[in-house]
């Protein structure tokens, strides 16, 4: 079993550049399998074109309001090394000094996609989200990025950022792993209690049925607030739940334009956001 190279801090990432292309997953770490299938794909683009994989792990606190979760963030930098071995040529963990070696004043400002959705109940998020992105491409270079469609909005801002900026990286999306019953795997899934974890499927549960029913013809607004009451019904909080455009997440126009059902909800102090996406429009 060949652990990854340890990487923290820049100099050390000296040995990806140069010489091979690198394939990066960004990360916040606590690996589950949604992250270990972005790495696997890694590691067959990566070997098909001679490059290196390298995984970040990195908490990013610019992208935490006051009042979130930065500080109870799951950290297990030992067993997230353990289970990249073999699949990841470099892990590279910074401290939040390194990527922040003084306070930032420089940032990379979301447009305003990045102040609805998840943007709208967490102010600053995204703007946190691109900053450290464009941070880690310019540390890592990699020629690749892989990037969850779990994370619908941030794949959709990024690949604007990248347009945008010029910058020289292909993105790569894959689709969201679930667990059994069809929660989608995150590293916050691991601070449920147990009553809300037996309930955290029913979001997922309701996108699709949602989506199902717009696929259908059913009224979207209609569609969308009662999904939304269901589930505040059964303890959640629901953030949002909206059907929009899927390839920039605009409001949908109908017709055979794809769409995709967006929602954020918390269970407790737990967030948890997933999307389905409606049919993909007849060839
Ligand atoms: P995070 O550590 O939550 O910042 O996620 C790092 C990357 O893994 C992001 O590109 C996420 O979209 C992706 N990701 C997170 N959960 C899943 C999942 N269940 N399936 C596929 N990709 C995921």
């Amino acid at each position: 079993m060949k652990l990854p190279a340890a990487a923290t801090d820049t100099a050390a990432l000296d040995k990806l550049h140069g010489t091979s292309k690198v394939v990066l997953v960004p990360t916040m770490g606590s690996l589950h399998a949604g992250h270990l299938s972005l790495v696997r794909q890694a590691r067959q683009l990566a070997d098909a074109d001679g490059a290196v994989v390298c995984v970040s792990i990195f908490v990013n606190p610019l992208q935490f309001g006051p009042t979130e979760d930065y500080d109870t963030y799951p950290h297990q930098l030992d067993a997230d090394r353990q289970a990249l071995a073999s699949l990841a040529d470099t892990c590279f963990a910074p401290p939040v000094t390194v990527l922040y070696p003084t306070a930032q004043e420089i940032f990379v400002t979301a447009p305003r996609l990045g102040g609805e959705l998840c943007g709208q109940h967490r102010p600053g998020f995204f703007t946190g989200v691109l900053t450290v992105v464009l941070k880690l491409f310019q540390l890592v270079r990699p020629a690749v990025a892989i990037f969850g469609e779990k994370d619908w909005q941030q794949l959709v801002l990024v690949r604007q950022l990248v347009r945008q900026l010029h910058l020289p990286v292909t993105i790569v999306a894959m689709p969201t792993i679930r667990e059994a019953d069809g929660l989608a795997c995150s590293s916050r899934n691991t601070l449920l209690n147990a009553a809300n974890r037996d309930k955290a499927p029913l979001l997922h549960e309701q996108l699709v049925a949602t989506a199902a029913a717009i696929a259908r013809g059913e009224a979207v607004t209609g569609t969308c607030a009662a999904a939304r009451d269901s589930l505040n019904q059964v303890g959640f909080a629901v953030d949002y739940l909206e059907c929009r455009q899927a390839s920039d997440l605009e409001s949908w126009p109908g017709g055979a334009t794809q769409f995709v059902v967006v929602g954020a909800a918390r269970l407790g102090q737990v967030r948890l956001i997933d999307n389905e996406p409606g049919p993909p429009p007849a060839a």
